[in-house]
């Protein structure tokens, strides 16, 4: 991991807010202003930094790459960097809060991990681009500027990882990337939006929620221990062999079903078929948003499945991930996705 110096520290006034630079379109770089294509994770946080210097007036900034990907490559080895540095500033009585530049293909995965195994009580909040950092009217600069303005401010404490786009502020549960292009790619289906900037401060639409940390990181171990969990995506004449092959490799499935967390006939035989050698089978939905529960159409307590209710499929994928550390009951399993 680079790290590199405390900038504005002649501002001794100014909050200490550190940057976790990952990658991502907001560190992307482009051949021309108006080219259409470009590589993600190509400029160091301390050039992403040099390019806002507005920053300079919010915040004093100690920045670190942790990466440099673009987040289609977002790894748990990454993950576990990430939540360790989180709870190590976390407990540095120097840092007022701190940001994640984060590619915004995974962000919400990532939000989402750090908000089961890192707890934090400062602001922690990530932040991304939709549009390279060369580009016109790149949104990188606006979206870093209102990420840096939130980890300094006191509101944001105690919420957990807050993913901040547009001018939206999300939860780390409910936040989805919702479109694969335009800066109005991200919102919160089930939930909503939990709050906006105005300015350099966040108007939250309600109180802050209890954090849901679960899963000290430490209990963890290494990653290559991590219980393995594939998605399967259901669609129109799903085979059962796509399951059976994944049920073979994998510690645990999620069904990305239709509607809701449904698949063909023989799909759902060859997850029960799972289920029974004890492979934890989770039905989520790939519709974005609603509540998959249990038994509206599937008999999950004769399956030994579970239900993902609001999480998709991306989400539940971590959740079982981590749960399956502690358990492989199908009740267990399924108490831990009904907690919030
Ligand atoms: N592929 C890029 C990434 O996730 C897209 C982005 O950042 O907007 O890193």
């Amino acid at each position: 991991m680079e790290t590199s110096a405390v900038s504005g520290a002649s501002e001794a006034h100014l909050p200490l807010v550190a940057v976790l630079a990952t990658g991502g379109t907001i560190a992307g770089v482009q051949a021309s202003a108006t080219a259409s294509s470009y590589v993600a994770g190509s400029i160091s946080v301390a050039q992403l930094m040099a390019s806002v210097p507005q920053l300079a007036g919010l915040a004093r900034l100690r920045t670190e790459q942790v990466a440099n990907v673009g987040s289609q490559n977002m790894t748990h080895a990454v993950w576990q960097a990430l939540a360790a540095r989180v709870q190590m500033l976390d407990a540095d009585d120097d840092v007022q809060g701190v940001v994640v530049t984060h590619g915004t293909d995974t962000l919400e995965e990532t939000a989402f991990f750090l908000a089961l195994t890192a707890p934090a009580c400062k602001p922690l909040v990530l932040v991304g681009a939709m549009r390279p950092a060369t580009a016109l009217s790149a949104d990188g600069p606006a979206n870093l500027y209102a990420a840096v303005a939130l980890a300094r401010h006191g509101m944001a404490r105690e919420r957990g990882p807050l993913v901040i786009m547009n001018g939206d502020i999300h939860t780390a549960r409910d936040v989805q990337k919702v479109a694969a292009s335009g800066i109005n790619a991200f919102a919160s289906p089930n939930g909503g939006r939990i709050g906006v900037m105005v300015g350099v401060d966040p108007l939250f639409h309600g109180p802050a929620q209890p954090m849901p940390h679960r899963y000290p990181l430490e209990a963890l171990g290494p990653v290559e221990q991590w219980p393995r969990v594939a998605v399967v995506y259901a669609h129109a004449d799903l085979q059962a062999d796509v399951v059976d092959a994944l049920a073979a490799l994998y510690d645990g499935l999620v069904l990305a079903g239709v509607g809701d967390g449904n698949a063909t006939d023989a799909a759902i035989d060859a997850l029960k078929r799972a289920a029974a050698k004890g492979v934890a089978v989770v039905r989520a939905s790939r519709t974005g948003s609603g509540y998959v529960g249990r038994g509206a159409e599937i008999d999950d307590g004769e399956a030994g499945f579970v239900a993902a209710g609001e999480l998709s499929a991306q989400k539940a994928r971590i959740l079982l991930m981590l749960a399956l550390t502690q358990t492989r009951d199908p009740a267990r399993l399924q108490a831990i996705f009904d907690s919030r």
